[in-house]
């Protein structure tokens, strides 16, 4: 962070200018903006005393859960643990503040409904920890306990695994919040880009689909990353700090 109180203050003007220009607002989010948080990525877990010696891309794939499903579980189960006490940072509480701004997170947690994000308004491209599904895709779905996960147990409808309803590795994105994200991405005005490197794809290519169609793109992030290049406007440092001031 080099910029100086007043590049900053000029920034944030800048920013807000261009925002009020704006009908039509969608933030598309990742592990940064809950990372503020204390909520740490799978890819943080080689520094937990308990995990570390797991590989996190083996928990969170189908491979890994038909290996030993028991371990899968109970690395979900201490996740949400960690979800459940956590709370909405400044940043969730900005975004919440707006309810005209269509949510597009790769969070699995549920931080942004917790800061007051009405549900239809938040598309998880990534599914939710806060549900298990059937692994077998029979259809059902159940609401957990983040607080006091429920631990490996069979689907009531056919015995096959449930596990939690989020995205593994090889996995496709949910059908229903992909398309509707990329529908809102592609009649956004601008684009708000918070805490994601936009290294994953197709999720990442939700940025070039605002620009492709017109819109403008806004990023804000600890430091550069990929998607810088695709951005009209960058604020670097942490949203906790910028949102607040640019949403208010
Ligand atoms: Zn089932």
């Amino acid at each position: 962070m080099t910029q100086s109180l007043s590049n900053r203050q000029a920034a944030l003007e800048q920013a807000r200018g261009l925002l009020a220009q704006c009908e039509k607002i969608v933030c598309f989010s990742g592990a940064g903006l809950s990372a503020e948080s204390g909520i740490s990525t799978f890819r943080d877990t080689e520094t937990d005393a308990l995990w570390s010696r797991y590989d996190p891309t083996k928990l969170a794939s189908p491979e890994g859960f038909a290996e030993d499903p028991k371990l899968v579980i109970d690395w979900y189960d201490w996740r949400r643990q960690a979800i459940a006490n956590a709370e909405p940072n400044a940043a969730h509480i900005a975004l919440a503040g707006r309810p005209d701004i269509i949510q597009v997170t790769q969070n699995v947690d549920d931080l942004l409904e917790r800061a007051g994000c009405k549900a239809e308004s938040v598309f998880h491209l990534h599914g939710n920890i806060t549900h298990d599904r059937c692994h077998a895709r029979c259809g059902y779905q159940q609401k957990v306990d983040l607080g006091s996960p429920p631990g490996l147990r069979s689907c009531p409808m056919c015995n096959a695994p449930l596990r939690p309803a989020v995205v593994w590795f090889g996995e496709t994105l949910p059908q229903w919040a992909w398309q509707q994200s990329e529908q809102h991405c592609r009649t956004a005005d601008c684009l708000l880009v918070i805490g994601t490197s936009a290294s994953v794809y197709p999720a990442a290519g939700l940025i070039q689909l605002t620009k492709t169609y017109g819109g403008k793109v806004l990023v804000i992030n600890t430091q550069p990353s990929g998607a810088s290049a695709l951005a009209d406007m960058e604020l670097i440092g942490p949203c906790g700090e910028w949102l607040p001031q640019l949403l208010s």
